[in-house]
């Protein structure tokens, strides 16, 4: 699971650690795109020995690289290949405005590791014409183009130009609109040639209902169809995406010499049988040993393992990162585990859904040191892995939160004038540039570490028995529980917050996002959809309604634009309190009905007038609503004998240099 980032304005991140305000975050910004770099602190003073361990995961990260863009579609890596030839070789000129819209457009399918948006799914408009197409391809030396043998430039343009520029052809990356065959509706690669239904009935052949200890079906493979009957080729050694599998395997063979404790080599060894054999029992087995593994200093994610862009929700997409821990940051969330029996025993919700043994989730701060698959450009901010239930409920999980990365959102993000624009006034302005890192660094921890472990289910409840609301009410019950406890004396006590003007802080910026400015990442006319979203605008409309006799919350309105006022954080926080007893007490009977009506109510709709004066101003700031990162590059440097005696790290400030580079550097496929 992932958590992503909450704002488009981005005013309010987690940050924790040192904040290195010199360093120059901003890369660029194109169409909707910020391009920024992260910064890797305290990387010098790690030991050679973890260095070197980073270095060979890091390749490990990236050498998967082309498996990803070849699942988002089949004809992506075609594409990139071509986009790669024209920008290299183009003998024509590169400053006429058709040009310019093509390197905007490459950029753009760069950036989504493909030609569909990463977030929308919507196939990009080239904003270029067919003819110019042509034109850059025939102006380009013909060798750097990938034509098969014997195939021409012409034939190229022909396969090529329908898939780029039909509007009708391969529209959404993935298609989860109800009643529609969701498989053939989607051009994500993990099925050809066979409809929903054939998928369903194949997959469920194969599942044991009564097995305690179920493998992730059909997690690694893509199901195609021989002669007439459903097959998976499996992803691996000498299978599907076997070339680039074996150079995974190769830098991960090379990181089992520097790796730190035998555990670690052990763990590693599990993942390369995986990757030989695409077992699935052998990545459980690897899963085990990766999150029985808690407290390394050096760590990594390297596999296939979310599934959002499959819409059966079983294909993972390859991803990785590397990491290494934040020690500071990581004893806040080692205090709120270490409290997580008082954090339950004192919850508002009904004494019967507490547990009476709570098990805190293993948590770190980390810094990212390399992003890579689906975790580059556009990076999450928090990771909990794994996600098999079974193991997560036998074992447990590890979560991050991603130290480097949102301080790169919130320093790059200062006096960009969003805050400015939105907050109510400028004592709410001065509180969230002082507190506002800080307390959201708190409330993610809160979330994470302690919020979705907390409560139960009563008695013969069915776990899925929420269904489609099952995401938006879990995540509304993590961040009640986090908002409830973010006022509590307790926090100032453990020391988790320097005072009751940075809760303060933590609440302006969650209703302010709420009730306001996460929309501007909706078009007009359109309902809001993803989980998260609908969480947050759940319990702001809520805690609105509900506190409206007593002015809680108010809408304010100066020079025709819409602010949020809270004239009592007290009484807010009661109301966080009385929603999460209600939304705990929905989700351990597995109320349907009310989990339904709660986000149909108040997290669905947008009030139309209000959205377009929220859109205007958000234009009037010309800010880019996703963020993504350029990797940093580390080299070894050896001795006069040939040891290795340092790994440096090299910062760009050059997206498109970047993809070229990895192009050619890491191109197995
Ligand atoms: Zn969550």
């Amino acid at each position: 699971m992932v958590i992503l980032s909450q704002n488009a304005g981005s005013d309010t991140k987690k940050s924790a650690g040192v904040v290195t305000d010199d360093f120059n975050y901003f890369v660029e910004q194109f169409d909707d795109i910020r391009v920024l770099k992260y910064n890797l602190p305290g990387f010098e003073n790690l030991s050679l020995k973890q260095k070197e361990y980073i270095y060979y995961l890091s390749q490990a990260a990236l050498a998967g690289r082309d498996i990803l863009w070849d699942q988002n579609f089949r004809h992506n890596l075609l594409i990139r290949k071509t986009l790669e030839a024209i920008i290299e070789s183009y003998s024509g000129n590169r400053e006429t405005l058709e040009y310019k819209a093509f390197l905007i457009y490459a950029k753009k399918v760069f950036f989504a590791n493909g030609i569909h948006h990463h977030y929308s799914s919507d196939k990009f408009n080239p904003g270029f014409s067919a003819a110019s197409f042509a034109n850059l391809i025939n102006s380009s030396e013909k060798e750097k183009l990938p034509l098969a043998k014997g195939e021409s430039s012409d034939q190229l343009i022909n396969l090529l130009t329908p898939v780029i520029f039909d509007e009708k052809l391969f529209p959404r990356k993935v298609e989860q609109k109800a009643g529609t065959d969701m498989v053939s509706g989607s051009s994500s690669n993990f099925y050809e040639g066979v409809t929903q239904k054939e998928v369903e009935e194949f997959y469920a052949a194969k599942t044991s209902l009564n097995d305690p200890h179920p493998i992730s079906l059909g997690l690694n493979s893509r199901v195609v169809k021989v002669k007439g009957k459903l097959t998976e080729e499996i992803y691996k050694s000498g299978g599907k995406y076997g070339k680039a599998i074996d150079n995974i395997i190769q830098w991960i063979e090379k990181a089992i010499n520097s790796a730190e404790t035998a555990k670690q080599k052990d763990e590693l060894k599990i993942l390369i049988e995986y990757y030989r054999t695409g077992d699935l029992k052998k990545w459980d087995e690897y899963n085990i040993a990766w999150a029985k593994n808690t407290d390394p200093m050096v760590d990594y994610i390297n596999g296939f393992i979310e599934n959002y862009e499959d819409p059966l929700g079983m294909k993972a997409t390859w991803e990785a990162i590397v990491d290494y821990t934040d020690i500071e940051a990581t004893k806040r969330s080692k205090i709120i585990t270490a409290n997580a029996q008082w954090f339950e025993d004192n919850s508002p919700i009904h004494p019967k859904y507490r547990k009476e043994k709570v098990k805190g989730v293993a948590a770190r701060v980390i810094n990212i040191a390399m992003l890579g698959g689906d975790c580059y450009p556009a990076s999450p901010l928090g990771i909990n892995l794994p996600n098999a239930n079974w193991i997560r409920k036998e074992i447990g999980s590890k979560s991050v939160t991603l130290a480097n990365i949102t301080i790169a959102y919130d320093v790059a993000s200062r006096g960009n004038g969003f805050l400015e624009e939105f907050a109510f006034d400028q004592s709410e302005v001065d509180r969230i540039k002082k507190y506002g890192s800080v307390s959201d660094a708190l409330h993610t921890d809160l979330h994470e570490c302690v919020g979705h472990a907390s409560g139960k289910l009563a008695h013969g409840t069915d776990p899925n028995a929420l269904k489609n609301y099952a995401s938006p009410l879990e995540e509304a019950r993590a961040d009640l529980f986090a908002l409830y406890y973010i006022m509590d004396l307790k926090i100032i006590e453990l020391r988790l917050l320097p005072g009751e003007d940075a809760a303060k802080a933590s609440y302006d910026a969650y209703l302010r996002n709420g009730l306001l400015t996460q929309i501007v990442r909706i078009k007009p006319g359109k309902d809001i959809e993803e989980a998260h979203m609908r969480n947050r605008s759940a319990i702001c409309h809520w805690v609105f309604e509900k506190g409206k006799a007593g002015k809680v919350v108010e809408f304010v309105h100066r020079e025709n634009k819409t602010f949020v006022k809270i004239n009592d954080y007290k009484k807010l926080q009661i109301l966080f309190g009385e929603l999460l007893k209600e939304i705990q007490r929905v989700k351990s009977e597995g109320d349907f009905e009310a989990g339904k009506k709660l986000i149909e109510d108040y997290g669905v709709k947008i009030d139309a007038r209000l959205h377009s004066e929220i859109l205007e101003r958000y234009a009037k700031l010309n800010l880019a609503p996703y963020t993504g990162f350029v990797n940093p590059y580390l080299t070894l440097k050896f001795d006069a004998n040939g040891s290795i005696k340092d790994v440096c790290v090299e910062y760009t400030s050059d997206f498109l240099s970047q993809m070229i580079y990895y192009g050619k550097k890491y191109s197995f496929l």
